[in-house]
């Protein structure tokens, strides 16, 4: 007899399931849930948006993740200038000293991660939740949560960075065919060591708070107060390539207060307090030139679509349009 007291863990049946809540997942599931399909998507982390990403440090904010978004393409132009007609994104600047006449910058408002809530909103998704493993289960995908439960879903997209697809992907045997596999595994990423530092008073940095450094163990600091991000002075220092590759496994607070102590000399204020994020897959240092990749084209497979800033250009822009491209090729199949 089974004890009627014994809860069976949950099992999720849906048609689409994507895996990341960042712009590419986000993205793609808006496309698609407008176009009428049933759509789950699962996150890791506890905030939305992936690499867009905040902080709080007592009375002090930030962006800590992607700092501004660019637009290009004629159907990011238009979404962007909706976000802003909705009020969740601005022009921060589209010159700055040294760099005149330049091409806008856009922000979220109050922050980046605003544009992820505000995609997020009417979805179905799983939070703070990690797919531990995927496996082909009666011609459709099964994902198996690190909460014990699990997703079984007609057709999947995977938008996680690269290396951590890929070790989905052997979580489950699945196999990649080899010219896929060659693409995949030329995919590069560039690490980043993020110091958010809360100050004593306003920074010297000039308008409109952003620094682009070359040839130093920085390479960008943005002032989140000038920015409208903090209340109180606070500013966002991200290492560079090669320092963020030399000391990502070291101390993060002794590698943060290196960067601190290369900024000082900008800054014109004291750091009152600090904390330190390490991104190990920042941005791509080498995408495909695809915008997204069915993997199972050909194959007895369910289709599996993989998505992100790998394919379509390292950038919030190319995340998205990946996110949009995938949402697509699963369409035009299910
Ligand atoms: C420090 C930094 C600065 C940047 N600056 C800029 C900038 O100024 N301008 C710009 O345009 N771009 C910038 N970028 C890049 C930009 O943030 C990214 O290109 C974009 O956000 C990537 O979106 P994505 O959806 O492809 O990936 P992500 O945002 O990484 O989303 C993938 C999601 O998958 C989730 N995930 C992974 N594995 C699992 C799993 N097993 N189970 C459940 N969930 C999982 C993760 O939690 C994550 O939320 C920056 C990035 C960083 C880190």
């Amino acid at each position: 007899m089974p004890d009627p007291t014994s809860k069976s863990p949950i099992q999720h049946s849906i048609d689409i399931l994507i895996i990341g809540a960042g712009l590419a997942g986000l993205s793609a599931a808006s496309d698609l849930q407008q176009a009428g399909h049933n759509v789950m998507l699962v996150d890791k982390g506890r905030g939305l948006g992936g690499r867009l990403a905040g902080r709080r440090i007592g009375e002090a904010s930030f962006d800590h993740g992607a700092q501004f978004m660019t637009a290009r393409g004629p159907r990011f132009q238009k979404t962007v200038a909706e976000w802003i007609e909705a009020g969740i994104a601005e022009e921060w600047y589209s010159s700055y000293p040294g760099h005149q006449n330049s091409h806008p910058r856009y922000r979220g408002v109050p922050t980046m991660t605003a544009i992820a809530k505000y995609l997020a909103t009417d979805l179905n998704i799983l939070r703070s939740v990690r797919v531990l493993e995927i496996a082909q289960d009666n011609n459709q995908w099964l994902a198996t949560l690190d909460n014990g439960e699990s997703i079984s879903a007609k057709s999947m997209i995977i938008t996680s960075p690269i290396p951590q697809t890929l070790d989905l992907l052997a979580s489950g045997n699945i196999q990649i065919p080899a010219d896929k596999l060659a693409r995949l595994q030329r995919i590069e990423y560039e690490a980043c060591i993020a110091v958010m530092a809360v100050l004593d008073s306003p920074s010297s940095i000039l308008a409109p708070g952003a620094m682009v450094i070359e040839d130093s163990p920085i390479a960008w600091i943005s002032d989140n107060q000038q920015k409208g991000v903090s209340k109180i002075p606070a500013v966002t220092i991200h290492g560079s390539g090669a320092f963020s590759a030399k000391y990502f496994d070291s101390d993060r607070m002794a590698s943060g207060q290196q960067l601190i102590d290369a900024a000082l000399p900008l800054l014109g204020a004291k750091v009152t307090d600090y904390q330190v994020h390490g991104w190990l897959y920042s941005k791509p240092t080498v995408v495909d030139p695809e915008s997204c990749m069915l993997l199972t084209d050909g194959t007895e497979l369910p289709p599996l679509v993989l998505a992100g800033d790998a394919f379509d250009g390292p950038k919030v822009e190319g995340a998205v349009s990946s996110g949009w491209a995938a949402a697509a090729v699963l369409a035009s199949l299910v």
